[in-house]
């Protein structure tokens, strides 16, 4: 079938606003109030003649205050199961959370190549910043924002080389 690119990452990082990004179109909730469950989104990308499924698993499970790593256990699990490539993301404006460390260390266990996307890198007065993430052990995190279009084709082109 066609290769799975699986977003996961803690809440309000932007993962519906890649996968709309990335989709070209507003497809993905974005600002999802907590509590809501709703289904997957998924989206066939062609670049260049390749093909993959972009999947936003984000805001599938019950979420709550005292359970936010519900969701975040969802969209592992899914990438466990499905995911040809992660593409997992932070966020440059509030660095590296303790929740982004839990999700870094779930995903060092899958087969599946990691690609870490640091979102809401707006200008390059953020682009500092972001070289934190690789501390999370994902290798450099590719710079993107979705609010300034920037970094969209280094993103494809990164994704689509790890297919
Ligand atoms: P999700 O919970 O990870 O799916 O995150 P959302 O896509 O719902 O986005 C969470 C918030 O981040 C929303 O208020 C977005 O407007 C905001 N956001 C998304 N991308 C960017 C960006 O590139 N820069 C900035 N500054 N904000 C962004
Ligand atoms: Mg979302």
């Amino acid at each position: 079938g066609v290769p799975q690119v699986v977003i996961v990452g803690r809440p309000n990082v932007g993962k519906s606003s890649i996968f709309n990004w990335l989709a070209g179109r507003r497809i993905a909730i974005v600002d999802d109030r907590p509590g809501v469950t709703r289904d997957r989104m998924s989206h066939l990308i062609e670049h260049e003649g390749r093909f993959f499924e972009l999947v936003d698993t984000g805001g599938m499970g019950h979420q709550d205050e005292d359970n936010l790593t519900d969701d975040i256990e969802n969209q592992i699990a899914f990438a466990i199961d499905s995911a040809d490539v992660v593409l997992f993301v932070v966020d440059t404006r509030s660095g590296v959370a303790t929740l982004d460390q839990e999700v870094a260390k779930r995903l060092r266990y899958l087969k599946a190549p990691v690609v870490c996307v640091a979102n809401k890198t707006d200008d390059e007065t953020f682009d500092g910043a972001s070289e934190e993430f690789a501390r999370l052990g994902h290798g450099r995190a590719v710079k993107v924002s979705t609010l300034q279009n920037r970094g969209r084709a280094v993103l494809i082109n990164t994704l689509v080389g790890k297919l």
